[in-house]
């Protein structure tokens, strides 16, 4: 024999959320909580479970209703979906120039050999100090 426990089922639904009373809760007619007692019973696959958040109740409670006393709802707010800029994202990259090295310049030429002296300023074949 299979044993539904009565409060399970509201344990798990989600605060303010429609549910289908037959899917959650399947059984006998039951009647909307707005309707009273008076109505008529509904199926439960025309009833809509919705669990409210209680002041005091930890767990809330949870009313039928049928489609016309639906409550509106509000949606559960889904999280902001917020893509922040950092600032470390707008990295500057800064394109550091080095000053002009000595090597950059035009390389002097020994005015005898006429030929271009190395960086150490010494010509290389009459040994000359080019300034
Ligand atoms: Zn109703
Ligand atoms: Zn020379």
């Amino acid at each position: 024999m299979k044993v539904v426990s009565s409060s399970d089922w509201r344990d798990d639904l989600a605060f303010e959320t429609p549910v289908l009373v037959a899917e959650v809760s399947p059984g006998e007619a039951a009647r909307c909580s707005v309707c009273g007692g008076d109505s008529a019973a509904l199926e439960r696959t025309e009833l809509w479970a919705v669990k409210h958040r209680h002041p005091k109740q930890h767990g809330g409670y949870v009313r039928f209703y049928c489609q016309a006393h639906l409550p509106a709802v509000k949606a559960p707010a889904p999280a902001p979906v917020s893509r922040r800029t950092t600032a470390t994202a707008e990295r500057r990259v800064a394109a550091q120039r080095r000053p002009t090295s000595v090597e950059d310049r035009p390389r002097a030429v020994c005015p005898d050999c006429w030929v271009e002296v190395p960086s150490t300023g010494v010509c290389g074949i009459c040994g000359n100090t080019i300034a």
